[in-house]
């Protein structure tokens, strides 16, 4: 399918800083499942030894020894963890969101390199991050990390990002995907085919599968936040953090399942022609 030929194409030509090399890249998505979780660990493990050694090592009489660690230590630990460098930098987030996620993870675009690398926005207090919002970072490097082990993430938006449906197709995915609002599928589906309606196929198959790359990562980053967010409550005691929302809050997995339908659909339709 011509679809799959321009990824391919596309893929081959994101540059390095952007995706990991074929080592990591190649595989399946239970590989690049295995890989990510093998990567948080290291993450969670090396920033809670920091943690805990600046606990030890700092003054007794600072009442916030081991609650903080700063911006530029994170990324030394970043830089640390990842087996190939990546483009990134890490920012403060300035606004809540309605699912009360700080945090987010993107892509930055210049104008003459396309995308360039990406940006890790953490609830950070004073440029440090402090010990309850670990969770929350395991959740946006999740993201970071699904992109570089996944280059259809960036294909599929370079493919369609100067797309004049692109911002529609967002503030859709914003509204009836990404919230734990109980519209229905029936719903669901009726706008996303609206939005459809008399797009090529080719947009078409690519507006419904960022819809589903949106999804996929944003369901192992809330399985990686809430997984994080218990191993920290047991290591703390009288932790105020609320725990984080559940996939099952979102629907993600249904939601995908109406998005592949979708796609099948126009795929034997197209093939019938
Ligand atoms: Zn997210």
């Amino acid at each position: 399918m011509a679809n799959l030929f321009f990824y391919k194409l596309i893929i081959s030509m994101i540059s390095n800083g952007i995706k990991f090399s074929p080592t990591y890249t190649k595989g399946s998505t239970r590989t690049h499942n295995i890989i990510r979780t093998q990567l948080s660990e290291q993450l969670y493990s090396e920033v809670m030894d920091l943690f805990a050694s600046q606990a030890c090592t700092e003054a007794k009489n600072n009442p916030k020894a081991g609650e903080y660690i700063s911006k530029d230590q994170l990324r030394e630990i970043f830089v640390k963890i990842l087996p190939e460098p990546l483009n990134f930098k890490i920012q403060t987030s300035t606004k809540r969101d309605i699912q009360n996620n700080l945090g987010a993870s993107m892509c930055t675009i210049s104008d003459e390199q396309g995308i360039d690398g990406y940006r890790l926005i953490l609830p950070l207090k004073d440029n440090q991050l402090y010990i309850e919002d670990i969770p929350e970072l395991l959740h946006e490097a999740g993201h970071l990390l699904d992109y570089a082990l996944n280059p259809q993430y960036t294909a599929n938006l370079i493919s369609i990002g100067n797309k004049d449906f692109y911002k529609k197709l967002g503030e859709i995915y914003e509204k009836f995907y990404y919230t734990i609002t109980d519209y229905s599928l029936f719903r669901i589906k009726r706008v996303t085919k609206a939005l459809l309606k008399n797009m090529s196929c080719e947009d078409k198959l690519n507006a419904l599968k960022n819809i589903k790359l949106r999804l996929m990562t944003e369901s192992n980053a809330y399985l990686t936040e809430n997984h994080y967010w218990q191993e920290l409550k047991k290591h703390r005691k009288g932790m105020k953090k609320a725990p984080p929302l559940s996939p099952l809050d979102f629907r993600f997995r249904e939601k995908i399942r109406l998005i592949n339908s979708m796609r099948y659909k126009i795929v034997a339709k197209e093939r019938k022609n």
